[in-house]
């Protein structure tokens, strides 16, 4: 489910997040790999849903972690180039 609208949609449509461990504050990262440790929440690369779960901070109770500041911005940027890198290269399957 994304967090973002809250719709259900095929893992293969949406993009992980998780937390990055170590730093202080904690950081939310976009897991390219979907292969991190820990808590992810998912959602759509669409920056519609990103500010969406960032003003319902839905990323804090979704990775479970209190008072988790995202900034929508950094992390709608984050997932764009992610997209968009793989419309354009299309070398990671
Ligand atoms: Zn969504």
């Amino acid at each position: 489910m994304c967090v973002g609208c809250r719709q259900r949609a095929e893992a293969t449509d949406l993009v992980r997040v998780a937390v990055r461990q170590g730093d202080d504050p904690p950081q939310v990262v976009v897991d390219t790999a979907r292969t991190m440790p820990g808590r992810g929440a998912w959602l759509h690369p669409r920056r519609d849903c990103v500010s969406a779960a960032v003003r319902r901070k839905a990323f804090g109770s979704a990775l479970r972690v209190p008072g988790l500041t995202v900034d929508p911005d950094d992390l709608a940027e984050a997932i764009g180039e992610i997209t968009e890198e793989d419309g354009r290269n299309g070398r990671n399957r």
